[in-house]
């Protein structure tokens, strides 16, 4: 009888279209506008950690929302020598993870203030991020396998999901008992250090959740160790290689490695789509976050016959969004987490540039780092040689008769994060996505934004080994090996 009331535990979140709602939040991070933060070791020892640094806001170098402290080789050693898988039964443990939900909810205000001001996170990108990061405590929560514990896990997190892919890795790895050594991103360390403070005092014991934040070589520490039973990682494809062979060398074989890495995600637009639908996607799934989502738009396939079409309105598309920065409520598009990323990404385009295939390019404000959205022509996704972490779309074009080819390419890369496809042919549906190989397949709408637990998101190839997180089979990896093999 209820055939679309399927059970949805997932949080609400904020409608931003609600003018109440709005003065709510308004309201509640004003008080955090120009407030500061300290992000520093948290261990279930003494601490020794190295001098405080200030952390800038990408969005304004003159803001520093807070100073950080990294965690020193002896930090590392204090908190591999203290960490304790969590005893507690699992019912506990659950409940510990479900209150930190309900405090990350109440503080909805001050996470917004820090991950505007530390992340450049536009306000939707962060009602989005906090969502997300609640559904995956309830959601691991609700869902702990039977099994023991590995032991202690080191989980090692992006700074383009700060809260949420950090909070899901740790909320996997705490709700199947282990012990959890967190090293954050080095660019965001004070969100990581707010979180990891209210999961304890939610009650989740500091022997069972330890923060290292850092550079690197905190994170290489924490994967040279074989007291470490397992490793969660998000990240560049090219780190996750370097984490491997490092567990190779000093770890138990078969220790598990559940890496998250990079996309080279294409999207197909054929003569059949609704032109309207498939401009809107593009520009969410190429410009929201400013493209800094490893699930975001880089490549997208025209059919020849519409191609010109789609260019005019997606320029058009472009030319309303609003760059600047992200703690005003009109901004779509805030800056690039860093000037190194500005940099890379700059030097993309300049390229670009000078071979004149730059589409279109908006005008970028000045202040922070910021990289305008810009169009750059290809003739396939075999030209780009890298994911171009930012905004900047890639456009090449196909011919009817040449479908099969470019899903080929698309397959060639290697790569397997996501794909989206944009067509009014049921069977083409069914023949592309049967072929292209990819994590998360989306069909006539955005290819971002995966919802816990009824979208488990991950990829394949270079993409990333598998669990999907947010999934059934995520939390089983971090179960101890003979529960795995038993499953197996
Ligand atoms: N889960 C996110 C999404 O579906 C992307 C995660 C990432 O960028 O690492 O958009």
């Amino acid at each position: 009888a209820q055939l679309f009331a399927p059970e949805r535990p997932n949080s609400q979140g904020f409608d931003l279209n609600h003018a109440p709602t709005l003065a709510r939040i308004e309201a509640a991070r004003t008080p955090f506008r120009a407030a500061s933060w300290r992000a520093a070791p948290l261990l279930a020892g003494p601490a020794a950690p190295e001098t405080a640094a200030p952390v800038t806001n990408p969005a304004d170098a003159a803001d520093h929302p807070g100073t950080v402290a990294a965690a020193s080789a002896a930090d590392v050693a204090t908190a591999l020598a203290a960490a304790r898988p969590w005893q507690a039964p699992p019912s506990e443990r659950a409940a510990a993870l479900n209150r930190a939900a309900d405090l990350y909810e109440e503080h909805f205000g001050e996470i917004f203030a820090i991950l505007a001001r530390e992340a450049g996170k536009s306000l939707p990108d962060s009602v989005a991020e906090l969502r997300e990061a609640v559904d995956f405590l309830r959601y691991y929560a609700a869902n702990i396998p039977a099994g023991d514990p590995a032991g202690v896990f080191t989980c090692i997190s992006p700074w383009n999901f700060p809260l949420a892919i950090f909070t899901g890795q740790i909320a996997a790895a705490l709700a199947t008992g282990n012990a959890v050594l967190a090293k954050p991103a080095e660019q965001t360390p004070l969100i990581a250090h707010f979180a990891v403070t209210l999961l304890h005092e939610a009650g989740v014991p500091a022997s069972a959740l330890q923060l290292l934040p850092g550079d690197g070589r905190v994170g290489a520490a924490l994967t040279a160790d074989a007291r470490v039973k397992g490793v969660a990682f998000t990240g560049s494809t090219e780190t996750a290689l370097k984490i491997r062979a490092s567990m190779a060398e000093h770890m138990e074989p078969g220790t598990p490695l559940i890496a998250e890495t990079g996309g080279l995600n294409a999207m197909i637009v054929d003569s059949t789509a609704l032109p309207e639908q498939a401009v809107q996607a593009v520009v969410e799934s190429a410009f929201q976050s400013a493209g800094q989502r490893c699930s975001a738009l880089r490549c997208l396939y025209l059919q020849e016959d519409i191609a010109e079409d789609v260019l005019r309105m997606l320029t058009g598309a472009m030319d309303a969004l609003s760059l600047g920065n992200p703690w005003l409520h009109a901004t779509d598009v805030g800056p690039v987490i860093d000037a190194e990323a500005q940099g890379t990404i700059r030097a993309h385009i300049d390229i670009a540039r000078h071979e004149g295939r730059v589409l279109k390019e908006l005008p970028a404000p000045q202040g922070g780092t910021f990289v305008a959205p810009t169009l750059i022509r290809i003739d396939g996704i075999a030209d780009l040689e890298r994911e171009i972490f930012g905004p900047v779309l890639h456009v090449a074009r196909f011919k009817s008769g040449e479908l099969d080819r470019v899903i080929d390419a698309i397959n060639a890369t290697g790569y397997g994060l996501t794909f989206g496809l944009q067509t009014r042919i049921d069977d083409r549906v069914q023949h592309v996505t049967e072929r292209v190989h990819a994590g998360n397949i989306y069909v006539n709408r955005n290819q971002i934004g995966a919802i816990v637990g009824s979208q488990p998101f991950g990829g394949e190839g270079l993409s990333g080994t598998g669990p999907k997180a947010g999934g059934p089979n995520y939390m089983p990896r971090f179960c101890a090996p003979d529960r795995q093999a038993a499953e197996s």
